[in-house]
């Protein structure tokens, strides 16, 4: 890692870094947060000659080899004061909720209209639709690209920003094409490196934001933060993490409800935590307490399917969709639940 002493660098300096690095088969990625530039080494960046004639530019701080597993997403890496902006909105200031059907059904579209105008009325920051869907079976509906217009058209009519999900490289071109704003990598996806590097490519030099879900089967903590790191290495790091469940370990919920790692998330990483309580528990009437259990421990935010008529709805609206006055009230009693958790937290930091 390269960190320049000026928040960021010019032209020539870039291509100068670019000269010095290519002669030790080094390729450079120029990482832009809010208050600076660095620069990510990707090969062996250990070599000797490189470092002392890097430290040599009057431009540049220092060069950092420190090979934590994580150098941009820590916690304490050079982008710790980033800040994560859909549309100009902070996440992490406040507490902000997606919310929205599971699924666009491109046959009733007025449903995703209307739910769109009821999660706007019910205090909803940013508006869910999925347009391509990771089925389970390959007989289910698997989504069109015509959900896309449908979703954008609610986008128009509502001025909320728009989060939905992406599962390749054609996908993810049509949706930043398209202006969607939040791009989603579903739980089935956190693992594919592959798609990780395809949306950092795409997203570069673009204020898009990637919702990155945590895989049902991830194991450590660092596994997430790591799928995080693959798509900040390629230059765009708005990215916020989504706990949604992992594999159930006892019937009931449809995955295990895993809301409690926000705490772990944020001593290991400056990343915003938007938990997702829908897939989790997998049932309408379980959201709310999985929801007001996210905000206690700390999340920035939640991820709330929610329908005007889930039971009309496609995909997991009929069995996971709250109604639009569910959300109000999960929204307003979240809100105030985040509040007690900020006071809880800034009275262990002053006796800490
Ligand atoms: C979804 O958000 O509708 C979805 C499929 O989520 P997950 O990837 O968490 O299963
Ligand atoms: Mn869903």
């Amino acid at each position: 890692m390269i960190i320049p002493k000026e928040a960021r660098l010019t032209a020539e300096q870039d291509t100068e870094l670019e000269a010095i690095t290519g002669e030790f088969d080094i390729h450079l990625e120029k990482i832009v947060g809010d208050h600076r530039t660095v620069y990510a080494m990707m090969g062996d960046e250990r070599h000797e000659l490189l470092i002392t004639r890097l430290e040599g530019l009057d431009y540049i701080d220092r060069v950092d080899t420190i090979q934590h597993a994580y150098k941009l997403m820590a916690k304490d890496s050079e982008l710790a004061h980033h800040k994560v902006r859909v549309n100009g909105s902070v996440i992490g200031e406040g507490f902000k909720v997606i919310a929205g059907q599971c699924t666009i059904d491109p046959k009733n579209p007025n449903y995703f209209y209307e739910t769109a105008h009821a999660v706007r009325e019910a205090g909803g920051d940013f508006l869910r639709g999925g347009v391509w869907k990771p089925r389970t079976s390959p007989h289910s509906y698997q989504g069109e690209a015509k959900a896309l217009d449908i979703l954008m058209e609610a986008k128009a009519r509502t001025g909320l920003a728009v989060d939905t999900e992406v599962m390749d490289a054609e996908q993810v071109t049509l949706a930043v094409e398209a202006g969607v704003d939040i791009l989603q990598v579903g739980a089935r996806n956190a693992l594919n490196y592959g798609l990780l590097k395809e949306i950092g490519r795409q997203i570069r030099n673009r204020p898009t934001c990637v919702l990155l879900k945590r895989s049902m089967h991830m194991g450590k903590i660092d596994e997430f933060i790591l799928a995080a790191e693959y798509i900040a290495a390629l230059g765009n790091p708005n990215i916020i993490l989504c706990p949604r469940g992992t594999v159930p370990t006892m019937d009931g919920y449809r995955n295990h409800p895993d809301e409690s790692i926000a705490v772990l998330l944020k001593e290991r990483t400056w990343a915003p935590v938007m938990v997702d309580p829908s897939h989790s528990v997998g049932k309408a009437s379980y959201v709310p307490f999985a929801a007001l259990a996210a905000a206690a421990y700390g999340a920035d935010g939640l991820v709330i399917e929610t329908h005007v008529k889930p039971l009309a709805g496609i995909g997991d609206d009929p069995k996971q969709a709250v109604l639009p006055d569910v959300l109000a009230r999960v929204i307003r009693d979240a809100k105030a639940i985040h509040e007690l958790y900020r006071g809880h937290s800034q009275h262990l930091a002053a006796g800490a």
